[in-house]
């Protein structure tokens, strides 16, 4: 039995035998062949084309199964590519012509039709040298006998192992995935958001994982104790069966409260909001308690799709959110670069990109695609409350051209008599330190702040949040996070305006008693938390829990800080 630990993400305990997700090596040893061989090449390239075109047709059934329209779009690009006479006929040109080895013809093929699409001017047919890429790696997987690795093809329950997932393999986690442990990653990275997102638990940043473990062992993955057993004994076996029953029976303990309003034993109501990236997950929010929409991250709408998504399909997602009539839904624009790209677009490298063109300086630079955005968000603000969020504000001067903009968008939308809420609220996340020191100007020019703590954390503290090697330094309740956020909540409140947090900072009931007491109104948080949260809140004493908020202030460092919350948050049972 070997014990492993790492960075727990969503808490939980799982026992289910492990998938290795590993992209494989394509290694092709055989580069020329004799002109007898020819024929023989010829044949296997056909068996191997028709299975290529077996396999894309299967997953695209499935994806159509599963009403994924991006994966069917994709795959039947594929199709298309797999099956197009320039990239087979090169393929057999090279075979009979230049005595290559059908894997050589495939890789030489390859990258002469990659060229070719990286060469072009148009954005949309660059990302296509990746499709190439794609289709021309299948026939050599096929070819190699190398298994296809994807995710969404798991079927049986599971714990997936793997250095780190994209957020595009990311996003392929279906419901067999019973918990995920990742050699990389930090607990803000968006795979662990998403995770918890769905309540799937999850380690990151395990050291050495994927050296030790075995395809298909069985592993116990506690994420409340932070303790992973590989091939665990009996003992330690029935030990984790016996406490995953007692958590199961506590989960549904909360699931009382659902329908309970998220208020202190002296009443004040603390707004409980959730986390989602599209629009089913609305639904997570609301089959766990959540009364609205705290954070809305569109980013995903992009990265999962093959262009710039339009107005049409924008609009059609936000309404689908809208009609749920949920308390608020507070769509943040377009949150793209830093560790965040799009298949489709090409971005300058940068040498440090989470300080570089994200966020709004993208959109304000890019006007036409931001207004396509702020169109949509508009009109699906006739359907149900909406309300405007923007990202990544540093300086005054951004709110306003980002404000300037949005009333063209509702002129323009007046002028063709469509439908809109004319008092959308406009808010801002405070996430740079800049913005957090000068939320008392910033106050006076929007209507609501929410904290973006995963943000405000790296930038304040100068940790990256994705750097597993300084992970220890990334404490939310370091005194200068604290500080910032009184000051950005008190300067919110004396302008009559409302402040949450939707960093994930929310989410952890250690950190909630703090956040109470220093004044947040809303705390937005990943769905599958909100339960928990809720049965905390409805325990504690807002009166009290202020007490303790003078006292951390005031106190200097993380660790004096967090033993005071630990000693607060033992006192209650959820
Ligand atoms: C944040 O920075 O806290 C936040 C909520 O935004 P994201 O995690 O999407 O950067
Ligand atoms: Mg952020």
């Amino acid at each position: 039995m070997i014990e492993l630990s790492g960075i727990p993400v969503y808490k939980s305990i799982e026992i289910a035998p492990v998938f290795l997700y590993r992209e494989a090596d394509i290694v092709i040893e055989r580069s020329k062949i004799n002109e007898e061989e020819i024929q023989g090449e010829l044949k296997r390239f056909e068996d191997i084309h028709s299975k290529a075109l077996q396999e894309l047709a299967q997953l695209k059934d499935q994806a159509v199964e599963k009403r994924q329209l991006e994966e069917v779009e994709i795959f039947d690009a594929h199709l298309m590519m797999a099956d197009d006479p320039m990239m087979t006929g090169k393929i057999k040109n090279r075979i009979q012509q230049e005595f290559y080895s059908l894997e050589q013809s495939v890789e030489e093929t390859k990258k002469e039709i990659m060229d070719l699409f990286l060469n072009m001017q148009n954005d949309y047919f660059r990302a296509r040298s990746a499709d190439v890429e794609d289709v021309a790696n299948r026939f050599l997987r096929i070819a190699l006998g190398i298994e296809s690795n994807r995710i969404d093809i798991i079927q049986e329950d599971v714990i997936l192992a793997a250095r780190d997932l994209k957020p595009s393999e990311a996003s392929q986690i279906n419901q067999f995935i019973k918990g995920i442990l990742l050699e990389e990653g930090s607990q803000t990275s968006h795979v662990a958001i998403m995770a918890k997102a769905k309540g799937i638990p999850t380690i990151v940043g395990i050291t050495g994982l994927l050296g030790q473990l075995e395809e298909g062992e069985q592993v116990i993955l506690d994420s409340i104790g932070n303790h992973i057993y590989l091939s665990p004994d009996e003992t330690i076996l029935s030990e984790y069966q016996t406490r995953q029953i007692q958590l199961i029976a506590k989960r549904k303990k909360m699931e009382a409260v659902r329908n309970e309003e998220a208020i202190t034993k002296d009443g004040r109501v603390i707004k409980l909001y959730g986390n989602i990236g599209n629009a089913e997950e609305a639904e997570l929010v609301t089959s766990s308690g959540g009364k609205g929409i705290g954070l809305f991250r569109t980013e995903f709408l992009y990265m999962n799709s093959r262009h710039f998504p339009t107005e049409e399909e924008q609009f059609n997602e936000y309404k689908k959110t809208a009609q749920q009539g949920l308390e608020d839904v507070i769509i943040r624009t377009l949150d793209i670069g830093g560790d965040k790209n799009l298949p489709y677009y090409e971005f300058q490298h940068e040498e440090n990109p989470f300080l570089g063109f994200r966020a709004l300086r993208f959109t304000l630079a890019n006007k036409e695609l931001f207004r396509v955005q702020l169109r949509a968000i508009l009109r699906a603000s006739a359907f149900g409350k909406v309300s405007i969020m923007f990202p990544m504000v540093s300086s005054l001067d951004e709110v306003l051209q980002a404000k300037e903009l949005l009333e063209e968008c509702k002129k323009e939308l007046d002028e063709k008599q469509i439908n809109y809420d004319k008092a959308i609220r406009t808010g801002i996340m405070i996430e740079i330190p800049s913005a957090a020191i000068i939320a008392d100007i910033l106050a006076q020019e929007v209507d609501f702040f929410s904290i973006g703590t995963n943000d405000l954390c790296q930038y304040t503290l100068a940790v990256d949040r994705m750097n597993k090697e300084v992970a220890y330094l990334y404490q939310p309740l370091h005194p200068a996070i604290l500080r910032l956020i009184r000051q950005t909540a008190d300067a919110a409140h004396a302008a009559g305006k409302e402040i949450g947090i939707c960093g994930e900072m929310a989410g952890e009931a250690t950190n909630v008693i703090a956040l109470i007491g220093l004044g947040v109104d809303e705390l937005s948080m990943s769905p599958a938390v909100i339960p928990e949260i809720k049965t905390l809140i409805r325990q504690i004493n807002y009166e009290d829990t202020k007490e303790i908020a003078k006292k951390i202030v005031a106190c200097r460092t993380a660790e004096e800080i967090t033993l005071i919350l630990k000693e607060e948050e033992s006192k209650y049972d959820y």
